[in-house]
Parts: structure tokens; C-alpha cells; sequence
């Protein structure tokens, strides 16, 4: 293995896809609709595939289709009140997952500092070390007391730590909002002081939106592109996949101003040259005013959050509430004197423990916190596991059925 690649063998992703296929537990683990994608999605795409076009099934213009990208650009001149350059200010990319290896690898240089608040997306350290540059952490940390129910919206960063990090090695901070996997939407007063230091430090803001659809109200997503000074120093990730429910088709974007995206461009231009042609196609219709779709999704996805939270925190397991996508951790552990931790060895963490304990003797599929920390911070989250709730009401009936035995 090569150096650079060391310390990345193992994946949550992939340890817990294993177990899942092993004991076949009711899974909130893995993040994904386990229902169709909307009518009119599929519809556009058995639409599009319906055309005798002989160019639908060859390449399409490699930073995206040319009605693909006018119709982002049109989208996010709306929402950020500026005029957005579909062709040189948009970028199509194989999922967010590309649009996030596009934009570490076009933007970090070798020994380049970034700095990453935790909890995060896990991809993010592996594709930071990837390209030579070098991972720097801050924690967010939940409230020291807190009667009754907590809000992802108290985890929150140090200020002066956040301040102490930034220095003239600093190439790039990563944000994510909402967070993967704690809900967090991050409100104006903690996205300013991040624009600030950004200016301060002559650094590049990476954000990673893919949950931006996805807000419950009165909480309102926060563009940093949208913020003073911000849009020259900014890229912005976004994903089709999250957004119209459908995580298979791979398909996501970046924006940004022009000077950053040729970068973006040139990694996306040399390593998959294009997206795929019908997805893409698919994907122009629909998007033109972020009207209907767009204000029941959060509305359908919150009773979801809402339902669950009830059932955790009726069974004590103290959930985090999020404001945003459709993740939540919670605090199982009033609940550990009956999960027989041992029995998954002493070695991983404790979270990873009962994560495992869960699929095995409960049949509820969660994901292990940890996963998103570094080592240093991973304690943070040790009594926590993270499920994920864009699943059937009857899945999620069955799921609090499963606590409710094990109870
Ligand atoms: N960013 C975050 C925060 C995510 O949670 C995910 C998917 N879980 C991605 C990026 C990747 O998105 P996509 O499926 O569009 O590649
Ligand atoms: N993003 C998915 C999740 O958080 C995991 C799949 C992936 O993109 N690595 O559940």
C-alpha cells in the first residue's frame, strides 16, 4: 500500500455494509430513501430515455450538460442573488462524492492545512491525505447540562479554538450544513465568524451542502457562498442523489466563482472526462422554480425526524434533534447495563461495540459515531449511535417495535 494510502484500509462504510448483508437488520444504518424517488422524477428520466436521440447514449459535455448546468446556474442565481455562469461557474460531477474529490484535488496542495469541524463526513480526511494536504480538527461539543431534550443546534465550536487553527498554512476550511450526522444547520453568527476568518487568513471555504433541501422550519439553510466577500473564496457541493431521493443515480454539482471552478474542471475534465449523458439529461427538468418539491420535502422529512425522536427519547435513548437532512444521533447510554458490550471483544470503540451488538441482537441497523472523529475526539461520541430516518413510516413503526421488545 502506498504511504499516502496507509491508515485508510478500513472503511465504516464498508464493515457495517458486511453486517447488514450478514444479519439483515432493519437498517437506519447506510443513508438512503428506502422508498421510490418522487413520480416526476422517474418520469423525467423514463422521458428522456424514450427519445430516439442517438446522442442521449454518447458523451456529454465534459463540466456538464449544457441545459444541465443552465438550469443550476438559473437555480442558484435565485438563491444567492447573483448571476451564476452556467458554463463557467458550475461544474457536473459523479455524485457529490466527485464534486468533493474534484474540489480537495484541484484546491490543496501538498502540505497544505485544512481545517475540518467534527463530527464530519467521514471521505473528507481520506481525500485531504490524498492529495498531500494535511487534516486539522475542531470539535463541536454538545452543552455541558442539558435537562430534557437536546438540539444539534447547541453542539457548537470554541470560538477563540476555531480562531487558534487558522494560520497562513491554512489553505481551505471544510463545512458541512446541515451535518452529516448530527443535524447541525450552522446559523449565521457561526458562518460569519468562519467568512471572517477565511478573509483574515486568505483561505478557501469548501462546503459541502448536499442537505440543503432539506431544512425543517423555522431553521433556514445559510448559503456561505451568499456571505460578503465569500463568493470568490467559496465552492459549494450539492447532490441530485440526496435532493430528489434517489442516491444510486449519482449525480451532484459544484458552484463556484470561475478562477476556483477552472481548477474543479481540469481534475473532473482528466479523470471521468464526463457524467453520465441521461441522468444529466434527466436532471434539466424540474428545477426551474424551487417551488412544490422543495417545500414538502423538508415538511414529509420532518414529521419523520419528529416521529422518531418521540420514539428514542420514549425508550431512553437520548436523541440530538437535527435541523436539517436526515441523520440524528442519540445517547443510548441510560441503556447500557443491558448491551453486553464484551461480547464484541474490547478492541473498537464503544459505539462501534454497540452499533454491532444492535444488528446482531436487536436486528436495528445504526452507524457508529466515532466514525466521524478523529481519534482525539472520538469520546465525544462514544455512547451515541447515528440513524438515519428518510425510510417508510411502516419501517420506521418496525424499527420502534424492535427497541420496544428489546425493552
Ligand atoms: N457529503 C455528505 C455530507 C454526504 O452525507 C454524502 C452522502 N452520504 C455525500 C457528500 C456524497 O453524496 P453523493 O451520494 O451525491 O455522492
Ligand atoms: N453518505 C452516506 C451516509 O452518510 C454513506 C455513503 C457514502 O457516500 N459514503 O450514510
Amino acid at each position: 500500500l502506498l504511504p499516502r494510502l496507509q491508515g485508510m484500509e478500513k472503511s465504516i462504510w464498508q464493515d457495517f455494509a458486511i453486517l447488514a448483508e450478514k444479519y439483515k437488520p432493519l437498517n437506519l444504518g447506510l443513508g438512503f430513501p428506502d422508498f421510490l424517488p418522487p413520480k416526476f422524477v422517474r418520469d423525467a428520466l423514463t422521458e428522456v430515455l424514450s427519445k430516439d436521440d442517438p446522442f442521449l447514449h454518447q458523451y456529454s459535455r465534459p463540466a456538464g450538460h449544457p441545459r444541465l448546468v443552465k438550469v443550476l446556474a438559473s437555480l442558484y442565481s435565485k438563491l444567492l442573488n447573483r448571476d451564476v455562469n452556467a458554463y463557467t461557474e458550475v461544474l457536473s460531477t459523479l455524485g457529490a462524492s466527485e464534486g468533493l474529490l474534484c474540489a480537495v484535488t484541484g484546491l490543496i496542495d501538498a502540505g497544505d492545512e485544512v481545517i475540518i469541524i467534527e463530527p464530519y463526513f467521514d471521505v473528507y480526511v481520506p481525500l485531504i491525505k490524498m492529495a498531500g494536504g494535511i487534516p486539522k480538527f475542531i470539535a463541536l461539543k454538545p452543552p455541558e447540562n442539558t435537562d430534557g431534550l437536546a438540539s444539534s443546534a447547541d453542539w457548537t465550536f470554541d470560538r477563540n479554538e476555531l480562531e487558534n487553527l487558522f494560520n497562513s498554512k491554512t489553505k481551505a476550511i471544510i463545512l458541512n450544513t446541515p451535518n452529516n450526522p448530527l443535524g447541525k444547520v450552522f446559523d449565521l453568527s457561526e458562518l460569519t465568524l468562519i467568512a471572517d476568518l477565511c478573509k483574515k487568513w486568505n483561505a478557501l471555504c469548501i462546503s459541502d451542502e448536499v442537505y440543503e433541501f432539506m431544512v425543517f422550519k423555522p431553521k433556514e439553510h445559510i448559503r456561505i457562498a451568499s456571505l460578503p466577500g465569500m463568493w470568490e473564496r467559496s465552492v459549494t457541493i450539492g447532490s441530485a442523489g440526496k435532493t430528489f431521493c434517489a442516491t444510486g443515480w449519482k449525480v451532484g454539482w459544484v458552484y463556484g466563482s470561475a478562477n476556483l471552478m477552472k481548477s474543479l474542471q481540469i481534475v473532473h475534465l482528466y479523470s471521468v472526462y464526463s457524467g453520465s449523458t441521461p441522468l444529466e439529461k434527466r436532471n434539466c427538468r424540474d428545477w426551474g422554480e424551487p417551488d412544490s418539491y422543495f417545500a414538502t420535502l423538508p415538511v414529509e422529512l420532518k414529521a419523520k425526524r419528529d416521529y422518531i425522536v418521540k420514539k428514542l427519547s420514549d425508550f431512553n435513548i437520548k436523541p440530538i434533534i437535527p435541523d436539517g437532512g436526515f441523520f440524528l444521533i442519540a445517547d443510548w447510554s441510560q441503556l447500557e447495563s443491558r448491551v453486553d458490550l464484551n461480547s464484541e471483544g474490547v478492541d473498537d470503540h464503544k459505539d462501534v461495540r454497540f452499533s454491532k451488538w444492535l444488528i446482531k441482537n436487536v436486528g436495528l441497523g445504526g452507524i457508529p459515531p466515532t466514525a466521524f472523529y478523529n481519534d482525539e475526539n472520538k469520546e465525544v461520541v462514544e455512547n451515541y449511535v447515528r440513524f438515519c430516518f428518510i425510510k417508510k413510516q411502516e419501517n420506521l413503526e418496525k424499527a420502534a417495535q424492535l427497541l420496544e421488545k428489546w425493552i
